[in-house]
């Protein structure tokens, strides 16, 4: 009972409410009507992959937050966006067939995270206990000790009468020795660990165990959620290829004072974003801007390869590396669909590149909000953008790609094209290819 009492004072959430906080914040997802639906239901597919990602690494917490999300999204939210009839028949087959295939996953997880929360609490009761035990016994040798030293001093009053000294022993019982079944850590240090998707503590288990430590949590808006996905957490790793490689792709549009623009794609492992790929898309530029066509030929590819959206990049072939206004309304959408998607501005004639984002407190909803078009002015305090440090671990130079199809002399992975729905498949052979023969080719200059 004196334990049932502690966690509540110390706000430890009972495993029923931990499960229906994470549900809730799993099910705060707004649309933002500025981004069109297709582009939500573009970002609902990348959602799943993500979250089967964390469901496969053990992070089972995340891979819950993100299912729900998706299913809050597509069940419900979806249909208040003003241009819902907009979307296309095939989007929601391919996006019903995924709520299909999400629905039990996230059962499935819901009822093994209960589970999971009900022992979290328990042991951590149990571990109350046995500190309120450890408490009594020490203040009962406590007594023993002052009653001990009260005998000693009156037996000291007697020796030092018959000229004998009064040395005091030690006391083996001040000598706290721990309970060998007690948790080794001290339960103030034990907290839920940041990182969600640490390894499973136990390597004999099949299921891996989210055990992380023995204090559950109190409630998501603090321990719990700080590893959840929450904008600005994931660390974005840009190889720096990534960049030499875009400049060598876009040298000829450079050459003739044109913008080129690619699509910065990649993976989610172990919490972190890493850009694999990126992705020249057909596209129309001018001294100052660059334009993107036939978008589904990029989804398509990103389709084939399991890729995740990160960001985008684009030369500045005269000025120097920072976002325009039109960057900044280039740039929203990624950023409203996926917190930590990146824009990358190469200025080579400054030799300066930037890693860019709309500042999540301000300049996000603010440019959600303008709705001017063309470059037009925008107050510059508080700032709208923020640089961003670029993070690399080093490890994914070599598994960098611009575009895979450079290493595949004849065109795109055969196995690519044997997917494609049968009316893309002409046109994508023939551009691919094209692209292959010389990777430069792939630069759709005016
Ligand atoms: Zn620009
Ligand atoms: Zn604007």
């Amino acid at each position: 009972m004196q334990a049932l009492k502690e966690a509540r004072n110390m706000g430890i959430l009972e495993p029923q409410e931990r499960l229906r906080a994470l549900t809730n914040y799993s099910s705060s997802v707004e649309i933002d009507p500025s981004v069109p639906p297709k582009r939500y239901y573009r970002s609902g597919l990348e959602m799943v992959r993500m979250a089967n990602v964390y469901l496969d690494e053990g992070s089972y917490e995340n891979a819950y937050v993100l299912y729900m999300k998706f299913m809050t999204l597509f069940l419900e939210k979806i249909r208040k966006h003003p241009d819902y009839a907009s979307v296309p028949a095939t989007d929601k087959s391919i996006n019903q067939a995924k709520l299909r295939e999400v629905l039990p996953k996230a059962e499935k997880l819901k009822v093994y995270l209960l589970e999971q929360f009900t022992k979290e609490y328990n042991r951590y009761l149990a571990e109350v206990k046995q500190r309120e035990k450890h408490e009594q016994e020490r203040q009962r040798r406590e007594a023993e000790k002052q009653e001990r030293l009260k005998q000693a001093a009156i037996a000291s009053e007697w020796t030092d009468s018959k000229g004998k000294i009064a040395v005091p022993t030690p006391d083996l019982d001040d000598i706290y020795y721990p309970d060998p079944n007690a948790p080794s850590a001290p339960l103030e240090d034990v907290g839920i660990p940041d990182d969600l998707t640490s390894e499973p503590s136990e390597a004999t288990s099949k299921i891996p165990s989210i055990d992380r430590g023995t204090k559950p949590s109190t409630t998501t808006s603090t321990s719990s959620s700080s590893s959840l996905v929450k904008p600005g957490l994931r660390t974005v790793v840009t190889p720096s290829k990534v960049m030499s490689h875009f400049l060598t792709l876009s040298q000829k549009n450079t050459f003739n004072n044109i913008e080129t623009c690619g699509i910065l794609a990649g993976k989610l492992e172990k919490n972190h974003l890493i850009i694999t790929h990126v992705i020249l898309p057909k596209q129309k530029g001018t001294p100052d801007s660059c334009t993107t066509m036939n978008e589904e030929e990029i989804f398509d590819y990103q389709d084939q390869h399991n890729l995740i959206t990160i960001g985008w990049i684009h030369t500045h072939p005269t000025q120097t590396a920072f976002l325009s206004s039109v960057d900044l309304h280039t740039h929203c959408p990624y950023q409203l669909l996926m917190p930590e998607a990146i824009a990358i501005v190469c200025a080579p004639k400054y030799e300066e590149t930037g890693f860019f984002i709309l500042t999540p407190n301000y300049g996000l909803q603010y440019i959600a909000n303008c709705k001017k078009s063309g470059f037009h002015p925008h107050p510059t305090d508080p700032p709208l953008f923020m640089r961003m440090a670029r993070v690399d671990d080093g490890e994914n130079e070599r598994h960098f790609q611009c575009k895979s199809l450079k290493q595949n002399k004849r065109g795109p992975h055969s196995s690519d094209l044997n997917n494609l729905t049968a009316n893309r498949k002409k046109s994508l052979t023939v551009e691919y290819r094209r692209a292959c023969c010389t990777c430069r080719s792939f630069i759709w200059s005016q």
